[in-house]
Formats: C-alpha cells, sequence, structure tokens
C-alpha cells in the first residue's frame, strides 16, 4: 500500500499551502472535470517512482474536550495512528508557541514517526531558524518553504526513504481486487456479508495493527475475487463485526490498492459532500468503478425519484463510466447483477487496446469530425496507442496537438469509450506533439 503522510500542526502554520505543493501533480488532470468538488484534505503525489498519500488534518486541537473542534481531534488522532509518517509543522516566522509543545507532547505518545518540519524559512539560514524547536525532542527540525517550494522535494524524499518501490503486480495473479468503500452506515459490511454469503469462513485476520489491512478471497462462479477491507471488519467467531465505523486513511489506501471500488451510497438519504469526496477521490485515482445505491427497499417512489435526481446531479462526472445498481444488501436483492459488473468494470480498466485499433478509431472519429481550425493551422491527429491500463490511458499523436480544446477531447473519450465499449472505467486521453 501507498505511505501515508499525515500532516499535523496548530492553524496558520502552512499546512494546506504544503498539501497543494505535494499534490499538485495531481490536480492537473481532474482539475477541469465538471462538478467534481474536491476535499483538499486528503489527495495523492508522486517523487519519481514513489506514490504516497497525504492527509492533511486541517486543526489539531489538543486542549478541547468537546463539541466540533474535540470531534476534529479526534479525527486527527484516528490519522495520526494510521499515519505511515506524521509531518509536525511549526511556523518558523513565528517561532515556537506554546501550543507546539502540546501537539509535541501528544504526537510522542502516539509512538509514531515523526518528522518535525519548519515552515516558511525562505531566505532564512536553516540552522538559525530550525535552532529554537530542537527543544521539542522530535531529532534534527527539516526547513522548508511550502510557498516557495524550497526543500519539498528533500523533506518527501526524507520522509519516503524507507519505503520500498511499488511492485508491478505478478501476470498471473490479475482478477478483481475489489474496495467497498461509502461513508460511515450506509450498509458496507452488510454488503460485504451478502456478497459473500457462505464462503465468509474462508477470510483471515491479519494479526498486527490496526493498519494492516484485511485481504478477503472468494471465488463465485469458477472465478476469483479478493475484497480489501475498508470498513473495518474483523472476524469474530462466524461473522464479520465493524469495529472501528469509518476511517478515512484506509479508505484512500484500499481504493488505491484496488482495481475495482464498488461505492456504496445510502438511498435513503441525501448525497452528503463526504458522498461526494470519496468520489471525487476515487475518479482521481482512476480505478474502475461500480455504484451501488443501497437500502433500495422500503422506499416508495417519490423517495426513489428523489435520490435518482440527487445522484444525477451531485455525482454527474461519475455517471458516464461508472454502472449504477439499485440494491438492498440487508435482503439480498438487486445484487445479481453487481459482480458481473464488476467483471465488466474490470476487464474494461485492464483491456489491452491494439495500435491499429485505436488508430483506425481515431480515424474515423477525425473523419466524422474534424478538430476545430486554430489561427492558420488545424490540429492533426495521426495515431494512437496505449499507454497504460487501469485507467486506459489512449496517446493520441500528431501535430499542433496543443490547440485541440477540451470539448474535442471528449469526443475522442466517448468515441473510444463506445468503440471498446470500456464501460466502468475512466479514460484519460492525452496528446503528444511531434515536430
Ligand atoms: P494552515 O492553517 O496550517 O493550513 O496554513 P495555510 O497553508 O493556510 O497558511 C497560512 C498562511 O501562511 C497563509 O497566509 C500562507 O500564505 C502562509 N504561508 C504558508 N507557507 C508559507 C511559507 O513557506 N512562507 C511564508 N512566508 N508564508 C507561508
Ligand atoms: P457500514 O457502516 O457502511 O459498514 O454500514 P453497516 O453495514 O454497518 O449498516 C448500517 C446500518 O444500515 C445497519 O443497521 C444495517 O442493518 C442497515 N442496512 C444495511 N444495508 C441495508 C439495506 O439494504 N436496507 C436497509 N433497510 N438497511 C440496511
Amino acid at each position: 500500500m501507498k505511505p501515508t503522510l499525515v500532516l499535523v500542526g496548530r492553524p496558520n502554520v502552512g499546512k494546506s499551502t504544503l498539501f497543494n505543493r505535494l499534490t499538485r501533480s495531481r490536480d492537473a488532470i481532474v482539475a477541469d472535470i465538471p462538478g467534481l468538488t474536491r476535499d483538499r484534505h486528503y489527495g495523492h503525489g508522486r517523487l519519481g517512482d514513489k506514490p504516497y498519500l497525504v492527509v492533511d488534518t486541517g486543526g489539531f486541537e489538543p486542549m478541547v474536550k468537546e463539541g466540533i473542534l474535540h470531534e476534529m481531534a479526534k479525527q486527527t488522532r484516528q490519522a495520526v495512528d494510521e499515519a505511515d509518517r506524521v509531518l509536525f509543522i511549526v511556523d518558523g516566522r513565528t517561532g515556537l508557541a506554546p501550543h507546539d509543545k502540546v501537539i509535541a507532547e501528544q504526537l510522542r505518545k502516539t509512538g509514531r514517526e515523526i518528522i518535525l518540519v519548519v515552515n516558511k524559512a525562505e531566505g532564512m539560514a536553516s540552522s538559525v531558524v530550525t535552532a529554537e524547536f530542537h527543544e521539542l525532542g522530535l531529532g534534527e527540525p527539516c526547513a522548508i518553504s511550502a510557498a516557495h517550494g524550497d526543500n519539498v522535494n528533500e523533506l518527501v524524499e526524507l520522509a519516503l526513504a524507507d519505503f520500498p518501490l511499488p511492485q508491478e503486480e505478478e501476470k498471473e495473479d490479475r482478477h478483481p481486487k475489489i474496495a467497498i468503500v461509502g461513508r460511515p452506515n450506509v450498509g458496507k459490511s452488510t454488503l460485504v456479508n451478502t456478497l459473500l454469503g457462505e464462503e465468509r469462513v474462508i477470510a483471515f485476520d491479519q494479526p498486527g495493527t490496526t493498519r494492516d489491512s484485511i485481504y478477503i478471497d472468494f471465488h463465485r462462479n469458477g472465478r476469483p475475487y479478493t475484497l480489501i477491507d475498508t470498513a473495518g471488519l474483523r472476524r469474530r467467531g462466524k461473522v464479520f463485526e465493524t469495529v472501528e465505523k469509518f476511517s478515512v486513511v484506509k479508505t484512500l489506501q484500499s481504493v488505491e490498492d484496488a482495481n475495482v471500488v464498488v461505492l456504496v451510497l445510502d438511498a435513503g438519504n441525501e448525497i452528503s459532500d463526504q458522498d461526494a469526496h470519496i468520489a471525487g477521490f476515487i475518479l482521481e485515482t482512476g480505478r474502475a468503478l461500480v455504484v451501488a445505491v443501497n437500502k433500495w427497499d422500503g422506499l416508495d417512489n417519490y423517495q426513489r425519484d428523489t435520490i435518482k435526481n440527487d445522484i444525477a446531479r451531485k455525482l454527474a462526472f461519475l455517471l458516464n463510466f461508472a454502472k449504477l445498481h439499485y440494491i438492498s444488501a440487508l435482503r439480498g436483492s438487486g445484487m445479481k447483477g453487481l459482480l458481473p459488473s464488476i467483471d465488466a468494470a474490470y476487464a474494461a480498466a485492464m483491456a489491452n487496446l491494439s495500435t491499429p485499433k485505436l488508430t483506425r478509431a481515431l480515424l474515423a472519429a477525425v473523419e466524422k469530425q474534424q478538430p476545430p481550425r486554430a489561427g492558420l493551422s488545424r490540429p492533426k491527429l495521426r495515431y494512437a496507442h496505449q499507454g497504460g491500463s487501469n485507467p486506459p490511458l489512449i496517446v493520441i499523436h500528431g501535430s499542433a496537438l496543443d490547440k485541440v480544446p477540451e470539448t474535442y477531447q471528449r469526443y475522442l473519450e466517448n468515441t473510444f469509450r463506445e468503440t471498446f465499449r470500456l464501460e466502468g472505467t475512466p479514460l484519460r486521453v492525452v496528446f503528444r506533439s511531434g515536430r
């Protein structure tokens, strides 16, 4: 699984500035998707060949005992407990604050690996700006400027030093690895139990900390599948029990680790920001996706229409590729099509598209509708090849391709999707201009 870096620190030290810098590379990919609301608190990044996840905990109010701030502090603590590296940010301009000491004390108790980051250090000698922070007893501080980018790569390198490069999956091991995600109480655990049925006995506990994930292998119709735990399912006796209700870090990690994601929504409730954020995150990873609209039982037609409209409005950005299933995990109804959709989404995500076939589809699309002229020149699209899978990446070669408008890019995307029946997976089309 990808290493997770969790940012903590008091307000205004520069956490969100650092977060933006650490996740910026990915922003470009999804920036232009209409209707996509993004949560600025978690995201992906990459340094060289090493991918990582970043969680910005927002504030840290260790002294507050109740109310919303207390809830936030609980969330922060959970994220810290699940972090691979905690980046504790302090402000090199205002200097050491009493609040920093309190946070440092709390962090030390968690036993996590902590990197002390002194931000806003641009234009200052690192030894000078970090000097007073040694007092926190968290080792050698790392001076950066999040705003200017100074030393940020070095910081990430340090944070990721102990993590190996991700390994390519073995060829013969290829089958759907499914993450079932959604906000608390939508019915994830119920769905897992219903999906597994009698086969739940195959599940195994991995000993160790809460960080360890559970992989549940099962077969259906002679095909292998793996479920990746997100709901914090643990086997207790003969049934699964939810021991932790919801974990952002685990949700993110399991989405990353999966090749197909089942997003579970609760039909009895409005689509919330949290639903939309999880959906946005899935889209950002490019994973194949099936949507399960759960608790379909007991709703009247009006309620069903309401939720359908709500989904169409708030999750529009998923609907051009993801298949929806209306189910009752509790009663086991509407479930028949779910695994076939997972199979189809997996197949689409992993499809091998040959250069001749892609090029033929491309040229046919161009013949039907030319890209618009830009100034004196018209973009010339010559051929296409596949540059990756999960999601399929289609690279188009030609000239003056930087002039191709986004609408035309969408047109090509839709053409490829239809031609190769790529249902259930996002698709990425990029342009490479020759001379
Ligand atoms: P957060 O509350 O910890 O998320 O802090 P923000 O990222 O919102 O930053 C708080 C303020 O510090 C903003 O005005 C930022 O522009 C500023 N800031 C962030 N990083 C730097 C930095 O590296 N140098 C300087 N001079 N200012 C910074
Ligand atoms: P999780 O937090 O997403 O894992 O949700 P759970 O599986 O624990 O379910 C939360 C609650 O919703 C439980 O009380 C379930 O019995 C209930 N629930 C789950 N699926 C359904 C369903 O299809 N219909 C109805 N009516 N209730 C359901």
